[in-house]
């Protein structure tokens, strides 16, 4: 077939406007939407951030480990650097194929200068030890970027110390499929300026983050948390979902006026740096005390024999919500019974006694996406016990993680039971 093609080919025109590319979104709702980016406004927002999120420089090497399907990929392996003349790279493998050592071969033998990765990459690898990373040279490593889920404070650490021997500004980068490009990160900024551990911190230019109370008015100064939204349009936002621009204004521009609503809850600290908390439909209510399941996730987070974990709210006789935690084990011959009081004391002196897990359940692994987001949404139907009406699951990385799930659950069910 190549043969037969021409080795010329005239680019075509097109308008501002016309479509680029559509994107199923990640699926962590039920339905799949194809978010819909145009040409021009797409592009600038993806060389605009990829230049000076990541600092990057002519000549630089850009490695975005993202699978070039998924939106970080599109954004940041193909557009953004490209756009900027960079030279980036395509990495097609995981981060321990053939060893956990991948990622930092890769690292020395191109020599990068901005590694971009996510964290459920980073919780993997920093369960193999050190050797691996400090086999190889990472002196060319200026900048380090994690995308995709909040990273939590261990693994933040580990990047942070371990990959960048604590002299690479690590930047952990907020933003979506619809959103074309990051919008929180903590750079750019002025030089030097300080770098909150595990925190997406300042807008990027044009975007102004605004919190939203439950009636759907605007939360004004720090210390406070929301839903959050941004107040005016930027270059790199969806246009529309394909096919179904109803459903567009419905997802993202009904539920605030004059507002595009991102799903997600975040607190603004007292210093006025935004810490995202979470999917707001991943907030539950336990005897009236409302709550993020990441708050709880983040309170087991630092449990050394438990790399990860997902909570999920579920229907509770007396306090209307109770939290189910998932877990995977570091080593499966671990003490499960001493863990799960450990994590539970862990969450009862770190948050409250309330939101303590009434079930802990050890799993092998988590449903997540291709791009390694957790699906809580299948866990959710799990412990409902509707596995019959699962949804979606075509994003799902690894469709028998879902019966291995189910049988632990049924196990776990009848021990509690008998
Ligand atoms: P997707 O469109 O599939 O990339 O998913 C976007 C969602 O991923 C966001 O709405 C957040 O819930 C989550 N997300 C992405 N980056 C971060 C981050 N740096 N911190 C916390 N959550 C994030």
């Amino acid at each position: 077939e190549m043969a037969k093609a021409a080795s010329v080919c005239t680019p075509e025109s097109m308008d501002s406007e016309d479509m680029l590319f559509m994107l199923y979104t990640s699926g962590s709702t039920g339905k799949p939407k194809g978010i819909v980016h145009t040409q021009a406004g797409y592009l600038l927002y993806a060389a605009l951030t990829h230049k000076y999120v990541f600092d990057y420089q002519q000549g630089d090497v850009f490695g975005c480990v993202a699978d070039i399907g998924w939106i970080t990929g599109h954004s940041y392996v193909v557009y953004g650097p490209l756009c900027n003349g960079a030279t980036s790279v395509l990495f097609e493998s995981t981060p321990v194929y053939p060893d956990p050592g991948r990622y930092w071969e890769v690292v020395q033998r191109l020599k990068i200068n901005q590694f971009y990765g996510a964290p459920t990459a980073i919780r993997l690898l920093l369960n193999y030890g050190e050797e691996w990373v400090k086999k190889y040279d990472r002196s060319s490593l200026k900048t380090l970027g994690s995308v995709g889920e909040p990273i939590n404070n261990e693994a933040w650490q580990w990047f942070y110390h371990v990959v960048g021997e604590g002299r690479c500004t690590l930047v952990d980068t907020w933003w979506q499929t619809e959103t074309g490009g990051i919008c929180i990160a903590p750079r750019p900024s002025e030089e030097k300026a300080e770098i909150i551990p595990a925190m997406a911190m300042r807008p990027f230019f044009g975007i102004v983050p605004v919190l939203m109370d439950e009636n759907g008015k605007v939360i004004e100064g720090n210390d406070v948390s929301g839903a959050l939204c941004i107040a005016q349009p930027w270059p790199g936002m969806a246009r529309t979902i394909y096919g179904d621009h109803q459903r567009f204004v419905d997802a993202y521009f009904k539920a605030y006026p004059g507002y595009y609503f991102t799903g997600d809850g975040a607190y603004r600290t007292k210093k006025g740096y935004y810490q995202i908390t979470g999917r707001m439909d991943d907030v539950i209510n336990i005897s009236g005390h409302r709550l993020g399941t990441a708050e709880i996730e983040d309170a087991m987070a630092d449990h050394p024999d438990v790399p990860e974990t997902a909570v999920i709210g579920y229907p509770h006789k007396i306090k209307g919500e109770g939290a189910f935690a998932f877990i995977v084990l570091k080593e499966q011959t671990a003490d499960i019974d001493h863990i799960k009081e450990e994590l539970k004391t862990m969450v009862a002196s770190r948050i409250a006694k309330y939101a303590v897990p009434d079930h802990i359940l050890v799993v092998k692994r988590l449903p997540k996406t291709r791009s390694g987001k957790i699906m809580r949404r299948l866990l959710r139907k799990v412990v409902a016990e509707q596995s019959s009406n699962m949804g979606d699951v075509t994003t799902l990385d690894d469709p028998s993680v879902l019966k291995e799930i189910l049988d632990a659950y049924q196990k776990y069910k009848e021990k509690s039971s008998s």
